[in-house]
């Protein structure tokens, strides 16, 4: 098959062996398009966490390849700001207001104070934090955190967002308000999002795409992919009375 050039993430068979012994994904096949949302589904323990990590460069395949834009993820990482990562726990530094949490990553990129510091409040109107911008993470709720991280991932204008479980620790209402803001955000940037989900409404409900994967190693064949019918390019509104429980 001809690799199409709106292929953004391609897995070729790989394989990705711990210790010798855990066999945590087996020949895994799959090729994600520019725009999609796709879902990586399944058990605790099936190997969602360590598909993303290879995505992301931080964990290299035992056997197989892994292409972002027909490159390593290593090298796109090194090279660009094209992939950013929200893992579940929010990962803030405690010591940074939220407003220089989410500078962090224009900083390293460098460039003009100014400007970055403009960015970064817009992104942090994105997700609705822009009266909190001298708070300290201590100070916010566990969905605000999440707003906070997904901001500064978005800071950084990347092509393709890594999300393993993010909204996993937060109570019903968060999380409908965050899904609801993600997908607002997706169809703004047109960015391609693959996200790492143990439930299953929550992978139907975000999902262009979901990859089904087995509670045995790691499999996934091509024929587990579930192609969702819903027309994407929803109209979306977040109620905002929501916005108080976050
Ligand atoms: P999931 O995210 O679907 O819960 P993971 O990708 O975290 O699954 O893990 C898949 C398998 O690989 C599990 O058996 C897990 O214990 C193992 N595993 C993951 N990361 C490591 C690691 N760094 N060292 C050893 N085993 C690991
Ligand atoms: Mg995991």
């Amino acid at each position: 098959m001809a690799a199409s050039s709106m292929e953004v993430v391609s897995y070729q068979r790989v394989s990705k062996v711990f210790n010798s012994e855990t066999v945590a994904l087996m020949e895994f096949d799959l090729s994600i398009k520019k725009g999609e949302f796709v879902s990586f589904l399944g058990p605790s323990g099936c190997g969602k966490s360590t598909a993303l990590r290879l995505a992301a460069g931080l964990e290299r395949p035992s056997n197989g390849t892994v292409k972002i834009f027909d490159k390593s993820p290593k090298k796109v990482i090194k090279q660009t700001n094209d992939i950013a990562f929200v893992f579940q726990d929010a990962n803030l530094l405690p010591w940074r207001t939220i407003l220089d949490n989410v500078l962090l990553p224009l900083e390293l990129r460098g460039g003009n104070k100014k400007e970055q510091k403009k960015e970064a409040i817009r992104v942090l109107e994105m997700v609705g934090l822009k009266d909190y911008l001298d708070y300290y993470p201590r100070q916010l709720s566990g969905g605000m955190k999440m707003r906070v991280s997904i901001a500064r991932a978005l800071a950084a204008k990347p092509k393709i967002l890594l999300m393993d479980e993010p909204f996993a620790a937060l109570d019903e209402i968060t999380r409908q308000t965050l899904q609801m803001e993600l997908l607002d955000i997706w169809q703004k940037e047109e960015m391609t999002i693959l996200f790492v989900t143990h439930n299953v409404f929550e992978a139907v409900f975000l999902s262009t795409r979901i990859a089904v994967m087995s509670a045995r190693p790691g499999r996934l064949s091509s024929e587990m992919e579930v192609d969702l019918p819903f027309p994407r390019k929803l109209e979306l509104r977040t109620d905002p009375s929501f916005s108080q429980y976050v």
